[in-house]
């Protein structure tokens, strides 16, 4: 909190300090009752109902960010990370830093908790994050989304999107011209790495050849991420992209909030506690690693589906940073130019809320590089995320 950047005078930036974290407490402490109750009802009421006793995205996202916990109560009896997590994030911003991305396909924010998800809420607690982000506007569903998070473009390609409307492998790919995160590391002499749970990520690969590592497609998840986990060790890569697909699996066979979901949700939570503690356990990496957490969408309670746009279980999404140098708060406290959404799902005019597509130029900022050409969210690189 104390290395929030503000232009403010210090003595108000100081009072504003200690009112967030006292409001942060409050909230951040009601926030985890919530959605443990949520999660909790979300199994008792699988069998008996499909809509109104369900899990409520929009009861678990507005108006509680979720990050809200203040730093300094991680130890008692934390399931996650602990300390650890706190002590990581204490460094300063590393020199020559490197990012970590994981995105979990089908993590609606109302299935993040610290039962159902410790490894993530512990980087909520002791990170940048909210549990209010959005997806693209046109679309809730995995390829447009990822595609949006690597290029920073909105879908639709006669408005300047990416272009990539659909959702299944085929020989298509972004429209012409269409830059990512990956061409742009490339071309600063960088490297990258794509680890995909899905094998349409492909497309990427012929979208921007020879830009990457990958994408390494498997549908063995642990498998997946101890694939990623070994490069990390090996290669000093600028950035490392993992896809986790198990939620959305489990979300479309049993429904979104199913006994099944909910176990997928926690075994995406300790492949990312995997990765975590692999970077935790690592000099170098602990101290050059940011990791930032995000979905693609959520999906409809009791359903099997997340298409609907327009529905804020879909929309609602949780993004976290985490690491050496990152502030610890909610995403929209750090960032007044940015819009808390609410329930809503705001177009591409006006004050942006929190996206997934902000990944892109998130990254390249931390990374020190211009944003990525032709992209439009976050495209001047103000979502801060560290005191820098
Ligand atoms: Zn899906």
């Amino acid at each position: 909190m104390a290395t929030a950047p503000t232009p403010k005078p210090s003595t108000t930036a100081a009072t504003f300090a200690v009112v967030a974290v006292i409001a942060a407490l409050v909230a951040g402490g009601l926030w985890w009752v919530r959605n443990d109750d949520d999660s909790a009802s979300a199994g008792a009421d699988e069998a008996s109902s499909g809509s109104a006793g369900g899990p409520s995205a929009t009861d678990g996202a507005p108006d509680d960010d979720g990050s809200g916990e203040g730093r300094g109560d991680g130890s008692d009896g934390d399931p996650g990370l602990g300390e650890t997590a706190e002590d990581i994030a204490s460094q300063g911003f590393p020199d020559d830093p490197r990012v970590v991305v994981v995105s979990v396909d089908g993590l609606g924010s109302a299935w993040v908790s610290k039962q159902t998800t410790p490894t993530i809420a512990d980087l909520f607690l002791h990170g940048a994050g909210t549990l209010n982000a959005r997806t693209e506007v046109e679309k809730t569903v995995t390829l447009p989304n990822h595609t949006g998070m690597v290029t920073g473009r909105r879908v639709v390609a006669a408005l300047g999107g990416h272009g990539v409307t659909w959702n299944h492998t085929s020989t298509r790919s972004v429209a012409p011209g269409t830059e990512s995160v990956f061409s742009v590391i490339d071309a600063a002499g960088g490297s990258s790495a794509v680890y995909a749970g899905k094998e349409k990520f492909e497309m990427w690969g012929r979208a921007w050849p020879d830009t990457m590592h990958g994408p390494e497609i498997m549908t063995n998840q642990t498998a997946l991420v101890v694939m990623a986990i070994d490069d990390l060790h090996q290669h000093d890569r600028d950035l490392t992209f993992v896809h986790l697909a198990g939620p959305d699996s489990a979300g479309h066979e049993f429904g979104w909030g199913s006994a099944q979901y909910n176990d997928a949700v926690t075994e995406a939570d300790a492949d990312i506690d995997r990765l975590i503690t692999a970077i935790a356990d690592d000099e170098e990496l602990s101290e050059e690693v940011v990791v930032i957490v995000t979905a693609d969408h959520g999906g409809v309670p009791g359903t099997t589906r997340h298409l609907d746009r327009t529905r804020s279980e879909n929309y609602t999404i949780p993004f976290v940073v985490w690491g050496p140098g990152v502030s610890t708060g909610d995403l929209y406290a750090l960032n007044p130019d940015y819009r808390d959404p609410g329930q809503e799902q705001p177009g591409y005019r006006g004050p942006q809320p929190v996206r997934n597509g902000d990944v892109a130029n998130l990254v390249t900022d931390l990374l020190g590089l211009g944003p990525v050409p032709g992209s439009e969210l976050d495209a001047e690189q103000d979502l801060d995320v560290d005191g820098r």
